[in-house]
């Protein structure tokens, strides 16, 4: 299977489709997951097109995760986490569903379960809420 410019994430980086932006750079975007697995879920994209991390030009990886950094951050500080969530699915049997490499930072709260991957859509009145809040952490 070869990179889809068609993807869901590939529209949001042509601005072909909405997000609730929370960072951009000339290398990385970074919004919210609109079923977020907890309060202040945010998925950071490289704007090179991959698929996944496998096919993915290391030569960005430096500019991915300086984003992915600040971001964890700001989520800590804007959401008031006790810890940080990292991840990363490569091909669907590892749950991947968007087909463009992303990485999702999810913020945990001693005692709070996660949510279900790609579970309930969230009010985007409430994703615009956490946004302004790990806006104001950056
Ligand atoms: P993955 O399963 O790792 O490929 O993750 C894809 C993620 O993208 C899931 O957590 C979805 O909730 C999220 N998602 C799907 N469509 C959108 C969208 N239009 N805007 C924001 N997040 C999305």
């Amino acid at each position: 299977m070869s990179y889809d410019p068609n993807n869901i994430f590939a529209k949001i980086l042509r601005g072909d489709l909405p997000c609730t932006k929370v960072f951009e750079d000339d290398h990385t975007l970074a919004f919210m997951d609109i079923m977020p697995q907890a309060k202040g879920h945010v998925l950071v994209l490289p704007k090179l097109a991959s698929q996944s991390l496998l096919d993915a030009e290391p030569a960005m990886f430096s500019a991915l995760f300086a984003t992915v950094q600040k971001l964890a951050r700001a989520v800590k500080t804007g959401m008031e986490a006790d810890g940080i969530v990292v991840t990363q699915f490569n091909g669907a049997a590892a749950g991947q569903t968007v087909f463009h490499l992303h990485v999702h930072i999810i913020p945990r709260w001693d005692g709070v379960a996660l949510r279900r991957h790609s579970g309930t859509m969230e009010d985007a009145d409430v994703l615009k809420a956490h946004a302004a809040k790990i806006v104001a952490a950056l």
